[in-house]
C-alpha cells in the first residue's frame, strides 16, 4: 500500500464530533495499528536522518506521542507544550487563537537553549493557530525551529502558510478536506 493508503485506512473519520458538521480526523486507530504507526513515524522523521536534531517539541496530547516515537528515532530530546497551569517548574506562556476565541499554552523555561535545533510535531494542523503559537513560543526561547510536522493537513484552513510565513517549513503527510 502506498503510504496515502495506508493513511486513509488507519485514521478513523468521526462525522459530527466534537459538534455538528465537524469531521473529526481520529488518529488513536492510527496510534493502535503497529505498522501503519511506524510508517508514519519514519516517515516524518526521514528527511532529518544524520541531521543534529537537539529536541522534538510535541503539543499537548497527541503531540507528546509522535514526539516521543520522534525523539527515539533521531536520539533527539523531548520538550512538552502544555495547556496552561499544568507544568510544574517555571515557564513561558503564550495565547493563541483558536476557532472561537484565545487559550495559552506554556513550556518549561530551561527546556531548549538559545540556538538548539527543535522540529514542532502535532497530529494535525488546521487553521494553523496551536502550531503558531508553539513556533513563537520556541522562537521567543532562542530555539532555531528547522521544520513543523503534522500527519494530517486541512489545507483549505490555510494553517501551512501561517507556520511558512514564520520562516519554518511545514511536512504533512495526508490530505483530508
Ligand atoms: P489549529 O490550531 O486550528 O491548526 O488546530 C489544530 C489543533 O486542533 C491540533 O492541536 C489538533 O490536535 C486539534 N484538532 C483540530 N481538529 C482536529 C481533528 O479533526 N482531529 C484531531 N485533532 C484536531
Amino acid at each position: 500500500m502506498t503510504l496515502t493508503e495506508t493513511l486513509e485506512a488507519a485514521i478513523r473519520s468521526i462525522p459530527d464530533y466534537p459538534k455538528p458538521g465537524i469531521v473529526f480526523r481520529d488518529i488513536t486507530t492510527l496510534l493502535g495499528n503497529a505498522s501503519a504507526f511506524r510508517r508514519a513515524i519514519d516517515e516524518l522523521v526521514h528527511p532529518y536522518a544524520g541531521t543534529k536534531i537537539d529536541k522534538i517539541a510535541g503539543v499537548e496530547a497527541r503531540g507528546f506521542i509522535l514526539g516521543g516515537a520522534m525523539s527515539h528515532q533521531l536520539s533527539a530530546g523531548f520538550v512538552p507544550i502544555r495547556k496552561k497551569g499544568k507544568l510544574p517548574h517555571e515557564t513561558v506562556r503564550i495565547a493563541y487563537s483558536l476557532e472561537y476565541g484565545v487559550d495559552e499554552m506554556e513550556m518549561h523555561k530551561d527546556a531548549v537553549k538559545a540556538g538548539e535545533k527543535v522540529i514542532l510535531v502535532d497530529d494535525l494542523i488546521a487553521t494553523g493557530g496551536t502550531a503558531e503559537g508553539a513556533v513563537k513560543l520556541l522562537q521567543q526561547m532562542g530555539a532555531e525551529v528547522v521544520a513543523s510536522c503534522f500527519v494530517i493537513d486541512l489545507p483549505d484552513l490555510g494553517g501551512r502558510r501561517k507556520i511558512e510565513a514564520l520562516g519554518v517549513p511545514v511536512r504533512t503527510l495526508i490530505e483530508f478536506e
